[in-house]
């Protein structure tokens, strides 16, 4: 029976780590996503085994799975493409959490069994280190979900030496970390930490906000990981250890990915609360604004129509009206007319990583036809139409060209230098880091006012009916 528990548990580790390499490729990503369900059944299989094996009950597992389903399956089911960003965060918090808990319940055993004065000073600080992490990312994710689904202001937060406060208050919360693990049965600096992990969940996370929000939800993930891969060592679970290990590494990954799109460094991002001094405020460096023109879906039939290279630019705008479908009817139509058709992906447009190449790729757009924000840029002037569906901030010009913009060196799609570029959105709004774009009131820039979706369709319409 050992070996069979032995080799489940193998085989999900295995799982886990090539249902993480088939994901990293849109081609390959549902392949990935059913390989690392099956290693989560081996893993459920191998621990029903080491209960089974030390005559333990089933029952909490069982009430476990079963609140799990009763909370999850019509939570999933319901949530809209839109909220899947919020939804990412939640599941991080209850990865963090989770991992509090399974550290403050293996105290709680030692307890139990012998007493905590036989907790070794390592064993004292993982079970520490599972609450503390555990907790900022809980607290710390909440407060993401809440800038996210728009419940708190997604502008940045400042409170007076805020970074004075959260450095000191870590220092103390490491020194507690020392302390613990030497005096593991000093029950009340554990329940202090506690209450002090969760705080910090929220000062870490209030001062950032408007465009940095993407590098929060990665680092976030990680945090999850490292949670996790602390209860591990708390539990001595192998397995948790590996897969609290492969989501810490791959989330700083990705945030490393993130913060070099943002073209800012981690530091930066922590600390610096960007765009916290103009509060979400207007920006775009305060110049006389000209009077945005726009065209109907007709004057853009007309020019799609002559058009020999299109760019379709998309962004969170275009998730909200769901408009992919739309977009990819419309690049068909063009592309039979003979015009080069690309799609150019900024690495944090929508509202998670990856969000657009998922919506495109529910549209069966090929993957050849989209192009990062690297390989447009240089050619973006060679491109006779530009068409902005829903984006916003990534492509705003004052993140290039104004130094007192908020967003003021973060990378942009170049749509502005494309010979005409359509902005398709409801209004002359801002986007998520609240903040004007000069884009809509270039020479060279339409707005095309409405839903996208409608938008879209209507220049589909114009097409046919020609
Ligand atoms: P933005 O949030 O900057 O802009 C989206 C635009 O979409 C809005 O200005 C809105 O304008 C428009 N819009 C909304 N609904 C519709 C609709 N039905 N039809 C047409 N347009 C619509 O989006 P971007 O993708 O340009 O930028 C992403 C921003 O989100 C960045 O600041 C990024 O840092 C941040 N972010 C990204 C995350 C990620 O992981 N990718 C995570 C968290 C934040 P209007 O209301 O006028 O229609």
């Amino acid at each position: 029976m050992d070996s069979i528990r032995i080799l489940l548990l193998l085989v999900a580790a295995a799982c886990f780590i090539m249902g993480l390499k088939l994901l990293g490729r849109p081609e390959t990503a549902r392949r990935g996503n059913l390989v690392s369900s099956l290693g989560m059944l081996c893993a459920v299989l191998g621990t029903a085994l080491v209960v089974w094996e030390g005559h333990g009950s089933f029952t909490p597992i069982l009430i476990g799975i079963l609140a799990g389903a009763v909370v999850g399956i019509p939570t999933a089911k319901k949530v809209k493409m839109t909220a899947m960003p919020e939804m990412v965060a939640l599941f991080n918090g209850f990865g963090g959490i989770a991992s509090l808990l399974v550290g403050w319940s293996q105290l709680h055993s030692m307890n139990v069994s012998g007493g905590v004065q036989f907790l070794s000073f390592f064993g004292g600080i993982s079970i520490f280190l599972a609450m503390l992490i555990g907790g900022i990312t809980f607290t710390g994710s909440l407060v993401a979900f809440g800038k996210l689904a728009g419940h708190i202001p997604t502008r940045p937060i400042l409170l007076p030496n805020q970074n004075l406060i959260n450095g000191a208050v870590l220092l103390l919360v490491l020194v507690g970390a020392v302390f613990f693990g030497l005096h593991p049965d000093q029950y009340w600096i554990f329940l202090i930490a506690a209450v002090i992990s969760l705080g910090m969940g929220i000062t870490a996370v209030i001062p950032i906000g408007g465009a940095d929000m993407p590098v929060v939800i990665s680092l976030l993930n990680s945090y999850s990981g490292l949670a996790a891969c602390a209860a591990g060592l708390a539990v001595q679970n192998n397995l948790l250890i590996i897969t609290g290990a492969l989501v810490g590494a791959s989330g700083i990954i990705l945030t490393n990915i993130m913060c070099k799109a943002m073209n800012r460094s981690l530091a930066n991002v922590l600390f610096s609360g960007f765009g916290a001094v103009t509060s979400g405020g207007a920006g775009g460096g305060g110049q006389e604004k000209k009077e945005a023109k726009s065209k109907t879906p007709e004057d853009v039939y007309y020019l799609l129509e002559a058009a020999n290279s299109v760019v379709f630019i998309p962004g969170y705008g275009m998730a909200v009206a769901q408009a992919q479908h739309a977009v990819r009817e419309l690049a068909d139509i063009l592309m039979e007319n003979g015009t080069d058709v690309k799609f150019a992906i900024h690495p944090v447009a929508g509202r998670m990583p990856g969000h657009m190449n998922v919506l495109l790729a529910e549209a069966n757009v090929d993957y050849d036809q989209l192009v990062t924000m690297d390989d447009i840029n240089p050619i973006i002037d060679t491109i006779d139409v530009a068409v902005v569906i829903g984006a916003n901030d990534v492509v705003n010009p004052a993140a290039r060209d104004d130094p007192d913009s908020p967003i003021y060196g973060m990378p942009i799609i170049e749509a502005d230098r494309a010979k005409t570029v359509l902005i398709l959105k409801r209004s002359l709004g801002s986007g998520f880091a609240g903040i004007d774009n000069p884009l809509f009131y270039l020479d060279n820039g339409y707005m095309v006012f409405g839903d996208a979706k409608k938008t879209l369709e209507a220049i589909v319409a114009e097409f046919k009916e020609d």
